[in-house]
């Protein structure tokens, strides 16, 4: 099963349930996705067994060959080829890898060259739980690579837990897609709801089940709660809002080693789940 957790803004508490699922299941192996700001393994500590760079191509134009036609360009949804009056500019960081430009040429002036844009990095957490997180590099605008490539490197796992980017992005889709299930992770607050409604549409169009944990609970006010009863939404569990979570996650605790009451409400999001 492949359980992806998903919030509409970053800070609601994604980490902290993704972390605490994966303590709390036999065997489960969970990936950070959030590539752009991986922080799953500052909570679980894992000693680094292996490290994987990830790699794109991007287009190279032989001069010589090229006739300046234009269709290059043409193609480019990313406007990362742009032929110009002597010569055809490149911008490496906006190029998708989808190879469009290399069988539009008429002059087969476009080669692929690699380039490395971040790391994958896998080991074995102080908890037992195996994970793999991602880092983009810095200056890249896509992740999406490495998502795959996370997601690859877990897809014959039993029990895959997926700490997503936040929000809609591209990064988020690439992470949510071929789950079993998502939960969302939401604050009570306006602007939680508000993000999180994003989400919701998103999961509906991906025709993905899922759930909410109302983190912070008692922050707010009631809009979450009338927005998921009108919308028929499943509410999973509610955390509150207290000191005591928010110093031993300020600590980098795992909660549910420290905490009886939040171990129990994890055991019943599984519940529910399963
Ligand atoms: S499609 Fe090929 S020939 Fe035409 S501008 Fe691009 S690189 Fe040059
Ligand atoms: S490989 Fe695709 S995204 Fe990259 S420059 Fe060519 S057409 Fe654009």
């Amino acid at each position: 099963m492949k359980i992806v957790v998903l919030s509409g803004k970053g800070g609601t508490g994604k980490t902290t349930i993704s972390t605490n699922l994966a303590v709390n299941i036999k065997n489960a192996v969970l990936i950070d996705t959030d590539v752009e700001e991986p922080n799953s393994h500052v909570f679980l500590n894992p000693k680094i067994e292996d490290t994987i760079p990830v790699t794109k191509d991007y287009p190279d134009v032989d001069m010589d060959k090229c006739i300046l036609c234009g269709k290059c360009g043409d193609f480019c949804r990313y406007n990362a080829i742009l032929p110009a009056r002597n010569k055809v500019l490149i911008f490496k960081e906006m190029c998708h890898d989808c190879g469009g430009c290399e069988l539009v040429c008429p002059a087969h002036a476009i080669k692929y060259i690699k380039r490395e844009i971040g790391n994958i990095y896998s080991g074995v957490s102080k908890y037992g739980v195996k994970m793999k997180y991602g880092d983009l590099n810095v200056g890249e605008v896509s992740g999406v690579k490495i998502i795959e490539e996370l997601k690859e490197l877990v897809k014959d796992e039993e029990m895959v837990i997926i700490d997503a980017p936040p929000g809609t992005s591209c990064s988020t889709v690439a992470a949510a897609t071929g789950v079993d299930y998502a939960i969302v992770v939401s604050e009570p607050t306006p602007f939680g709801v508000s993000d999180m409604k994003m989400v919701v549409e998103m999961l509906r169009n991906m025709n993905i089940p899922f759930g909410v944990v109302v983190n912070k609970a008692g922050l707010g006010d009631n809009e979450i709660y009338e927005y998921c009863d009108e919308e028929n939404i499943e509410i999973l569990q509610e955390v509150p809002f207290d000191k005591e979570i928010a110093k031993l996650y300020a600590s980098g605790n795992i909660l549910s080693y420290e905490l009886k009451v939040y171990k129990e409400k994890i055991e019943t999001i599984l519940k529910k789940i399963k």
